[in-house]
């Protein structure tokens, strides 16, 4: 396994961390706004993207779980899920990676959902529309890719990888 070409460049992300957030803040201006982060592929999105918000916002974080290499197991694992008294009546931004056949976001939604949110968005690092399975509604989108296995900027091969800077694609994976 070797890593490949760079796909999203630390400067594209930090320009479209930017758009983004302009984005958000037309849409919500100064109401209630809640990040909920997907850990642990969405671990530098977040700490970026709260950052570059003008005012303050709050946070917290989820755990899911559900690749394996490159594969996923089918089945996804939620941990650390928010009270109801963390989620009720707020507007929650979920922040995730990478939106792939749209299950994860999309069970994470329900779950939100029913935990008593307002309202339910997605805001996601990278996009993979050629493998969309699940109509999930992805409101806020920093870049689209092709159908490869990514890594780096939060995102891991078997834990490895993380912490690059940059996305890049991986190849020759069994
Ligand atoms: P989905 O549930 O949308 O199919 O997949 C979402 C999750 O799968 C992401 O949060 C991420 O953990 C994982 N995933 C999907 N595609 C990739 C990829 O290309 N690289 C990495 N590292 N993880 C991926």
């Amino acid at each position: 396994m070797t890593l490949g070409k760079v796909l999203v460049s630390e400067r594209d992300i930090a320009q479209a961390v930017e758009r983004v957030v302009e984005e958000i803040t037309q849409d919500y201006g100064d109401g209630d706004l809640l990040l909920v982060g997907v850990m642990d592929g969405a671990v530098c999105f977040l700490a970026d993207l709260m950052r570059a918000f003008p005012r303050s916002v709050e946070m917290t974080t989820i755990r899911a779980t559900s690749y394996e290499g490159t594969e996923s197991l089918g089945e996804l694992t939620v941990n650390n899920l928010p009270t109801p008294e963390q989620i009720r009546g707020r507007h929650v931004l979920i922040v995730e990676d990478i939106v792939d056949t749209g299950a994860t976001v999309s069970v994470l939604a329900q779950k939100i959902e029913a935990l008593g949110a307002t309202s339910v968005n997605v805001c996601a690092l990278l996009n993979k529309p050629s493998r969309r399975e699940h109509d999930v509604e992805t409101a806020y989108i920093c870049f689209d890719v092709p159908d490869v296995f990514v890594v780096g900027y939060g995102l891991d091969y078997n834990g490895e990888f993380r912490n690059l800077r940059e996305v890049r694609e991986l190849s020759n994976v069994e």
